[in-house]
Parts: structure tokens; C-alpha cells; sequence
């Protein structure tokens, strides 16, 4: 059978060696065994968050623990402002007016990284404000966000700092407390190489202090249970045990490398993507490029959506493509979690080959040279 190469921002391909811990006999979770199992898989997320700060665990894909961060720290009536730079921005927008929380949006241009000044002016107008809402890695525009100037400027005021790190972390840097981030949100189909079903949530001293003042309702993704839970290493409800068991492997395979040399590696390969894209004539979207994701505009009288539909039906490689208003317009490459370099240059190949099914006109062979040039140097 022919190899196929998931090349998407999420799901990632999940490597054998998890696969084949997840289809081991299921254990019971309230024993000793899974216990121990649980404690590794947290104190492991703290070193790829590079935090000190309690690290839960839910069982939902990552919109639940972006819902969670929402619901355990505001009250009705509360001011966030939202970085709204594309559709997971816009999506902390969605969910705090559907509990009654006032957004004030700093609107960015779609592919543009927020400027923290502008941050700055908004929470200085407006110094009510509880919290502020931004992305590592804005997924849908392959666009990372200076989240180290952002948490300085929200440190000197009384506001939390609230990142959606699901796509960036393990592939974009991040230091969840250095970087003074109060929670820190994550997934598991991403950069952490297991499939949909589990999210993150680490929360600091600060954040705890905004969780005993909260009057949004919540039960299912109530922080305290949570935290209650973990003094006895456990889980409030049923774990999602495959998919944990899964992930401590996921996270012995990421520590025993280090998170930096992990994300050395996906720079790498993005480096190489954007290389090739170059060789081909194509622009990369995004003005702040991520090292978890690329955006490349597909050249005008192209459909970029046929590009990915003919790679997929002949090449057996499967790329993103573009949401709302950039349908058609941009392909999208990941270089997260399972995404190695043989996934970087088998997809570039097949990149060349559909594009010259398509009657592109590019110089045979000149997007893998410059790819490898990166890979090999
Ligand atoms: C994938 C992703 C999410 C979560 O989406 P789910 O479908 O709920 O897992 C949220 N934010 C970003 C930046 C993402 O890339």
C-alpha cells in the first residue's frame, strides 16, 4: 500500500510506538497503576509547558479547555479583551459572549501577529479589563504571536494572560512562566502526537485567586474539582485512559530529546517548507511565520483547494487548506508533533509533482534542493 503523509495542523500522524501502547488491554483508572501513569503524564506536560503551575487534564479536544479558561476565572458582566487574528481568535470571542462576558476585540489583519502596543492602549483605556485572550500560533493564518512582549505589558497590570498554546506548543517556543502566562491552554492532536481528545489547561497562583472569585457557571470543567482531584494524583471523572497511557509515551519520546531540540527540529523542517516555497515562486501568507504551521498563497488563476484534493487523490499526502475567506487561497503545511523529515520531503516531492500536473511552471527538482539544503545543512 502506499504510504500517506498527514501533513495537517491537527490531527498529526501518531507514531507506532504510542499506537501500540494505546492498544494494550484498557486498566482501571482508580488504581495504583494508572495513577502512577497520570502523575507522569502531568509532571511531563510541566516541563513542555516550562511551568511550575498545576497542569489539568480534560477529556474534550482543545476548545473545551479554551471554554474552561473562560469559565473558571470570569463572572457575568466581566471585560476581556480577545485577539481576533483569525478563527481560533475569534473563537475565545465566541464563547465568552455565549457566557455573557464582554469582549472588547483588538482585530488584527488576518496572516499579522497583534502589536503588543496596541494591547498596551487597549488595557491602559480600559483598566477594568479581567483578562486577556491571544494565541501562540494563530492555526488558521500559520501565524505566531509575540506572546513574551505581550506577557510583560499584561504583567504590570491586575489582568490575567490567557494563551491558546494548542498548535504552537512543542513546534513555536513558549515558556508558560517566564513568559508570565497565568493559563496556558493545549491539545492533543497537535504537537503532542496523540489523537483528539484531550486538552490542557496549566493555571497560576494568579489565575487560582480569579477561580474563588468566578460566578460563570461550570461543572464538567470546574478548575477546583480538578485541583481537588489531583492531590490524590486522579482525575475528577472517568480519564480518557488510552489516550493518557498514550500521551506518556508521546511525552517520554518528547523529553527524552528535550522540547528545544523537538522544536529545533520542526524550525528545521519549516525552514525547509518556506524554502521550498520560494523555489517555487509561491509567498508564504503569513507576515509572522510559525514553525508549527505554513500558509503558502497559491499563485493567482490557481484554486489551492484543487491542489490539495489532486494531492491527496494521487499522492496520498494530505495539506490543509484555507478557512472563511482564505478558502482557495492558501495551502497549509504542518510541522508538528509526528511530522518528520521524511514526511517534510516526500510531501515537497509530491508538491512538485501535482503542481506540474496542474501546468504550474517551476523548475523540476528546485523545491526539494532548497528543502534539502535546509534539512542536510
Ligand atoms: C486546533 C486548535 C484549537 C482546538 O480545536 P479543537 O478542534 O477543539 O481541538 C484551538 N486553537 C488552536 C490555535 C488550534 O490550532
Amino acid at each position: 500500500m502506499k504510504k500517506n503523509y498527514l501533513m495537517t495542523p491537527g490531527p498529526t500522524p501518531v507514531p507506532e510506538d504510542i499506537r501500540k501502547e494505546m492498544a494494550k488491554p484498557i486498566i482501571h483508572h482508580r488504581t495504583k497503576e494508572y495513577q502512577a501513569i497520570f502523575k507522569d503524564v502531568t509532571e511531563g506536560l510541566k516541563k513542555i509547558f516550562k511551568t511550575s503551575n498545576d497542569v489539568f487534564t480534560f477529556t474534550s479536544s482543545g476548545t473545551g479547555a479554551m471554554e474552561a479558561s473562560i469559565v473558571n476565572v470570569l463572572s457575568p458582566g466581566d471585560k476581556i479583551i480577545v485577539v481576533r487574528g483569525g478563527k481560533f481568535g475569534e473563537r475565545f470571542g465566541e464563547i465568552a459572549k455565549a457566557y455573557g462576558v464582554e469582549v472588547i476585540p483588538l482585530d488584527v489583519e488576518w496572516g499579522s501577529a497583534p502589536k503588543p502596543e496596541a494591547i498596551k492602549e487597549l488595557l491602559a483605556k480600559n483598566p477594568d479589563v479581567k483578562a486577556v485572550y491571544t494565541t501562540l500560533c494563530e492555526t488558521s493564518t500559520a501565524t505566531v504571536y509575540d506572546i513574551e512582549t505581550i506577557g510583560k505589558i499584561v504583567k504590570e497590570t491586575p489582568a490575567l494572560f490567557i494563551v491558546d498554546v494548542i498548535s504552537g506548543l512543542g513546534a513555536d517556543d513558549f515558556q508558560n512562566d517566564k513568559w508570565g502566562v497565568d493559563i496556558a491552554i493545549g491539545g492533543s492532536q497537535k504537537g503532542l502526537m496523540i489523537p483528539p481528545g484531550l486538552s490542557f489547561c496549566s493555571v497560576s497562583e494568579k489565575a487560582w485567586k480569579a477561580v474563588e472569585a468566578s460566578k460563570l457557571p461550570k461543572f464538567y470543567l470546574n478548575f477546583k474539582k480538578y485541583k481537588k482531584a489531583m492531590t490524590n494524583t486522579d482525575t475528577p471523572f472517568t480519564s480518557a485512559i488510552t489516550l493518557v497511557i498514550g500521551l506518556k509515551k508521546a511525552i517520554e519520546l518528547i523529553n527524552s530529546k528535550g522540547v528545544d531540540n523537538v522544536i529545533a527540529e520542526h524550525k528545521k523542517q519549516a525552514l525547509a517548507y518556506r524554502a521550498a516555497a520560494k523555489a517555487l515562486g509561491l509567498d508564504l501568507f503569513s507576515k509572522s511565520p510559525s514553525f508549527a504551521v505554513t500558509a503558502i498563497s497559491v499563485s493567482s488563476g490557481m484554486n489551492a483547494d484543487e491542489l490539495i484534493k489532486l494531492l491527496k487523490s494521487e499522492f496520498g499526502v494530505t495539506f490543509a487548506g484555507g478557512q472563511e475567506q482564505l478558502k482557495g487561497k492558501i495551502f497549509r503545511v504542518a510541522h508538528m508533533g509526528g511530522i518528520d523529515e521524511e514526511h517534510t520531503i516526500e510531501s515537497i516531492k509530491a508538491l512538485e509533482g501535482a503542481l506540474a500536473k496542474l501546468g504550474f511552471k517551476f523548475k523540476a527538482g528546485a523545491a526539494l534542493d532548497a528543502a534539502n539544503k535546509i534539512l542536510k545543512g
